[in-house]
């Protein structure tokens, strides 16, 4: 879960982060008051879960620029977890600021890594002059939040020293695990499904998993994530590119279907459906039930190829094509994508 820039530096200021004060406004009257009642220049952040937002414009300065900069220097501060290390790592660059991208794409090596060894946690052993004192709480605090938290990534970019010598979080991002959510109810409280893609929400609510992908157009109907990836690899192979995946869970009821059948028929991107479920508690004919009911439900516009396997396979094959539904059954995973490729027009 992804969260604003000020209820993420509320966070971290929670662990003894310096984050630059500020308020929330949702009209230029409250701005105001809120400019007031800081007293000085002043900066207007928009809040949206993209990043990006100083090159886009959605950062303004009230005053002249010159004016409202207290900035001496830009860092970059980064904390998320190396999948394939298993450890927290840290990055950190002294160039930091909105071109951070580039820095990592052109001169990599100006981005420090280190890591935190779970056992030992994390030690403040360098802490000596002054900035690096304050660098280090303030990185213990990141750290102390991302662990207590269960955060997925917390960002800092930038990271400013300003001409007094003050470390400050001029920006910040977190992200959290929602798998870990229901350990932070106060996190959840915070969730704007606005910032979220509406399909990927509508599916969450049904306890449907989601995900939508760029630049397919097959719509893939599954159940389980394991079979989810090998559906969009056999796609892949056969020369076609997956609009999204559609994870129906263990139950695959005929509801289930029915609601995943309306999703994927929002999806504009979907030009044919690979239904691809594998029947081990769920049995093929429930779920056959299940699409022949949808198809009467939902207008089913496009090609629709149904590989079912597993309990029940053959009854839910003679289901299928006793039904007059227009429809195109598979008996393997192959022929299945092999079919639902050439629906949208052969292999790309
Ligand atoms: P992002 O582009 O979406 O990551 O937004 P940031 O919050 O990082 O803002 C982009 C740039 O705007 C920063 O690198 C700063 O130079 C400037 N900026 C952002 N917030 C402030 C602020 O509170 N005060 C000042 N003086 N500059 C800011
Ligand atoms: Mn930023």
């Amino acid at each position: 879960m992804n969260v604003h820039e000020y209820q993420a530096k509320e966070i971290l200021a929670r662990y003894g982060v310096p984050v630059a004060g500020g308020g929330v406004a949702t009209s230029a009257e409250e701005a105001r008051q809120i400019a007031e009642k800081i007293g000085g220049p002043v900066v207007v952040k928009a809040q949206i879960h993209a990043g990006g937002r100083g090159k886009g414009g959605g950062i303004k300065l009230a005053k002249n620029a010159a004016e409202a900069s207290e900035i001496a220097h830009e860092y970059y501060l980064g904390l998320l977890v190396d999948r394939a290390r298993s450890r927290l790592t840290i990055m950190a660059s002294a160039e930091g600021g909105v071109e951070i991208e580039k820095v990592a794409a052109e001169t990599p090596e100006k981005i420090i890594r280190a890591e935190i060894f779970p056992a030992a946690g994390f030690s403040p052993y360098v802490a000596r002059p002054d900035q690096v004192k304050q660098f280090v709480a303030l990185l213990a605090g990141c750290v102390r939040c991302f662990t207590e938290m269960d955060c997925s990534l917390v960002e800092i970019n930038p990271l400013i020293l300003t001409p007094e010598g003050k470390l400050f979080a001029l920006d910040a991002k977190v992200n959290f695990d929602d798998n870990a959510l229901f350990r932070h109810p106060d996190v959840r409280e915070m969730r704007d499904i606005h910032e979220e893609d509406p399909l990927e929400v509508e599916a969450s609510k049904s306890d449907l998993n989601y995900i939508k992908l760029e630049g397919g157009q097959v719509g893939c109907m599954v159940n389980g994530a394991g079979l989810a990836m090998s559906t969009m690899d056999i796609i892949q192979l056969a020369g076609g590119k997956p609009a999204n995946f559609l994870d129906v869970g263990g139950g695959a009821s005929k509801e289930t279907v029915s609601k995943a059948f309306g999703i994927l028929m929002r999806d504009e991107d979907v030009k044919a459906v690979l239904v691809n479920i594998f029947g081990g508690i769920v049995r093929c004919d429930r779920v056959a039930e299940g699409i022949i009911a949808a198809a009467k439900e939902v207008h089913i516009g496009v090609p629709l190829v149904v590989r079912l396997q597993g309990t029940n396979a053959r009854e839910a094959r003679q289901l299928l094509e006793a039904s007059g539904l227009k429809l195109t059954v598979a008996e393997t995973l192959d022929e299945a994508a092999r079919k639902v490729v050439a629906a949208v027009g052969g292999a790309a």
